[in-house]
């Protein structure tokens, strides 16, 4: 029975012997040296707007409307319907996109006070290699330059050593005044520039007049601006919720959302002012979900594998709006943005990646139909998931009939489960499993981990 056995995918597989068994294609960048860059090559202009669930866009189906700069975007660009994240948390998740590997393999872990592994190419790498000008403005915290995400950019500036130094004043219009004075020297070059913000991320700071707009009256007695210790104690039960607290909670997460989805509409306008939007490729991404009172947890992520946490949204505009308004449909995962951007600029794509370009056209048809995701600092804790089914801790859910994943349906399914454990350790059989590389956290980065609620 596996529910005898809940979590125990690698129990009784060491990860020594992982190390032991894996040949790696791919790991060093001398290796991987792409090619002169093509010419036109468009820029690629990546946005991650942290803590976003697809389901609270207006264009992945929410009926508030809180992201009128997206769901306008979204008509310009192609959406992937159901995009799954490696990992429930900002490092491993971004880790994964940059270098196209599972959490396993890339080993930047904030749980783990690991870096990324040194020796792995990634994409801001490959780009620059290729002739790219490449800058990054993000929040900081989980991706401060010390966990090694900042290889392979020219400018790379977090929140914790810029101008911005509190969580309350991270926000994307912030990120993207940053952005517009370094594209004003960038020329005519391609560029790749990676904006990143925890505007939506808990703590929930709205303004006051954003919050009105979307939650009129609210006669409780939750305070307007939500921090972490609240949320402590409302998922340990401290603190209980009256009737209308936890959609206060939400309206407060939502207007976080608008006031980001604001910011990116003040991107698209800057991108069109300097002529580089319509032969950009654009896109809209996030790293993990939150909980909304799903398995008891209210305003969190970072601790279970569920649905709410790891889905995100995807959404590409290409160059000259090609598929303009096209919805992709079938799973696809955090690891496949790296070499599906590659792909789309016609550059090649390091054998280290273990993702697969999205067919936007063909609507993936042989996309892989499995993702893996991972807790970080548990990497015994992983889950493979497929657009229907979820194998997690010893338990398979049927999504399609139960997308709560609520019911374990092993029992019924036992082939199913011999399959995705199967699946499951042939992805992690795929590479070398990385080992810790030490991070010594400076005071500024601990103080942002600890505001964000990633340290006691
Ligand atoms: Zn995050």
């Amino acid at each position: 029975m596996k529910s005898a056995r809940p979590g125990s995918i690698l129990d009784g597989v060491s990860i020594r012997a992982f190390v032991a068994c894996v040949a790696v294609a791919c790991g060093s960048l001398a290796a991987c040296a792409p090619r002169a860059r093509p010419a036109n090559a468009p820029s690629v202009v990546l946005v991650s707007i942290d803590t976003l669930r697809p389901d609270h866009l207006g264009c992945y189906g929410y009926r508030k409307p809180i992201s009128p700069n997206i769901d306008a975007f979204r008509r310009e660009a192609v959406l992937m319907r159901d995009v799954v994240a490696s990992a429930p948390s900002t490092l491993a998740s971004h880790a994964s996109m940059f270098t196209s590997l599972r959490v396993q393999h890339h080993g930047a872990s904030v749980a783990a006070s690991s870096a990324l592994r040194p020796g792995l190419v990634t994409l801001a790498e490959v780009l620059q290699r290729s002739g790219f000008a490449t800058a990054s403005f993000n929040g900081g915290g989980e991706l401060h330059r010390v966990w090694g995400l900042d290889r392979g950019f020219g400018v790379y500036e977090s929140a914790t050593d810029s101008t911005v130094s509190e969580i309350g004043d991270d926000t994307l219009a912030a990120q993207v005044q940053l952005a517009r004075k370094w594209l004003e020297g960038v020329g005519s070059r391609p560029f790749f520039l990676f904006l990143h913000t925890y505007e939506v991320h808990h703590p929930y700071t709205p303004a006051p007049e954003r919050l009105h707009a979307i939650e009129p009256s609210y006669a409780g007695r939750l305070p307007d601006r939500i921090s972490i210790r609240l949320l402590e104690k409302i998922n340990s039960g401290q603190r209980k919720l009256a009737p209308g607290d936890l959609e206060h909670i939400v309206a407060a997460y939502d207007a976080e959302i608008a006031s980001a989805d604001a910011g990116f509409g003040e991107l698209l306008d800057l991108l069109r002012r300097i002529g580089r939007y319509d032969s950009s490729i654009v896109v809209l991404v996030s790293d993990h979900g939150e909980a909304f009172g799903e398995r008891g947890k209210v305003g969190w992520h970072g601790d279970t594998l569920y649905d709410e946490q790891i889905r995100i949204p995807l959404i590409v505009k290409l160059p000259g709006g090609q598929l303009a308004g096209k919805t992709v449909d079938p799973q696809v995962r955090g690891i496949d943005l790296a070499p599906t951007l590659l792909s789309q600029l016609g550059l090649p794509v390091p054998l280290q990646f273990s993702g697969t370009a999205i067919d936007f056209a063909g609507g993936a048809p042989d996309h892989p139909p499995w993702s893996v995701a991972t807790i970080e600092g548990r990497p015994q804790g992983a889950a493979v998931r497929t657009e229907r089914w979820k194998w997690y801790e010893g338990r398979l859910y049927d999504l399609e009939h139960d997308p709560g994943e609520t019911r374990d349906v092993a029992a019924l399914h036992p082939e199913l489960e011999h399959e995705l454990e199967d699946r499951l350790m042939a992805s992690l059989r795929s590479r070398e499993i990385a080992v810790a590389t030490p991070v010594a956290m400076p005071d500024e980065v601990a103080q942002q981990l600890r505001a964000l609620g990633y340290l006691e």
